[in-house]
């Protein structure tokens, strides 16, 4: 088949021909449909400090899919060959304290799809059943594959608990657009969303944001403060991942509100002790989804939210390397690669 690899220790990947995999017990292999680019993908591909000390090669790339049930492993009982699936990346252990807990996200032995194993840039993959999802059969491939990253948006958005409240998401990336229609639809009363890229903002409007900040000609503080009479926002999520980002997060949160820390900074980021106390500021770390409730909650809210403006590009898997070119270019949203041509 063919398969996007992570081939060597350099920047880049390679279509290889490599071998259908075999589903071991409990494991299913599935025919991939859809599957799309992440932000981690981008830290492989580019092979950052962070993808050298985690990444074994060679592997194949990607963890976001779509597809159909090809074949089941021994043990498997609750799935069929045809079934139309997605999966959850984290691939917890089931027997820690955390999985124990219903915590199964922040698994102690956790491994991710396309960084731990190998991933769904390619015809097949193999994942365990425990974190298959079955889709709605009336979601297209391509979105069935981005429900990975929206069940970023939709843990993040619940974890701040936004009815009633006003909202504010910094990053015009893929999760802070998302965010943006996940919260209105949980009733925010609401939503303002600062940003880089004109286009995005747009996007954001027509997602669901009430106000849009450029953060490059206009300043978030300033604006946030005017609009709600000195206080701030009670609910700010934090997902462009940059320094100044979270700086302005903590000061455009209402003294006893929420931040939801999503994005990840590339260094450590100092923080005002002094600040966060006298505002009691509630600082909430969001990663993953939680399984899978929260894949129940997106699966619903799917039916309010259109995600198809957020998919930009959907292109064959062999043409990936335009799919990468076009994201660190920042011109696409999200870009679908498509197994099968
Ligand atoms: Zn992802
Ligand atoms: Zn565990």
């Amino acid at each position: 088949m063919k398969a996007v690899v992570k081939a060597k220790p350099e920047p880049g990947a390679e279509l290889k021909d490599v071998d259908v995999p075999t589903p071991g017990p409990g494991e299913v292999l599935i025919r991939v449909a859809a599957t799309s680019i992440c932000g981690t993908d981008l830290h492989i591909y580019e092979w950052n400090d962070w993808a050298k000390s985690r990444i074994r090669i060679p592997q194949i790339m990607g963890h976001e899919l779509a597809g159909y049930v090809e074949e089941l492993g021994p043990e498997v009982h609750s799935l069929s060959p045809g079934d139309y699936v997605s999966a959850e990346t984290h691939i917890y252990c089931g027997r820690c304290f955390l999985c124990h807990t219903g915590k199964a996200h922040i698994c102690r032995n956790l491994a991710i799809l396309g960084v731990d194993r190998d991933g769904a840039f390619a015809e097949y993959i193999v994942v365990p059943e425990r974190v298959i999802w079955k889709n709605d059969p009336a979601l297209p491939p391509a979105v069935a594959s981005i429900q990975e990253p929206f069940g970023n948006a939709v843990h993040a958005v619940k974890r701040a608990g936004v009815a009633g409240k006003r909202v504010l998401i910094f990053g015009d990336g893929t999760i802070g657009l998302m965010s943006c229609a996940v919260a209105k639809a949980l009733g925010a009363d609401a939503v303002w969303l600062v940003g880089l890229v004109d286009r995005r903002l747009e996007l954001a409007r027509a997602l669901g944001a009430d106000r849009t900040i450029n953060a490059g000609r206009e300043d978030p503080v300033g604006l946030v403060r005017r609009w709600t009479g000195g206080l701030g926002a009670e609910a700010v999520l934090e997902m462009a991942g940059a320094e100044a980002a979270f700086r302005q997060a903590l000061e455009a949160v209402q003294p006893g509100g929420r931040l939801i820390a999503f994005g990840l900074p590339p260094g450590e980021v100092p923080l005002d002790i002094p600040k966060l106390v006298f505002k009691e500021v509630e600082i909430i770390g969001v990663v993953g989804r939680e399984i899978f409730s929260t894949w129940e909650e997106a699966a619903r809210l799917l039916a309010r939210i259109d995600l198809s403006p957020v998919v930009t590009h959907e292109l064959p898997l062999a043409e990936f390397r335009r799919g990468f070119e076009v994201l660190f270019r920042r011109e696409a949203i999200k870009v679908i690669l498509c197994p099968g041509g």
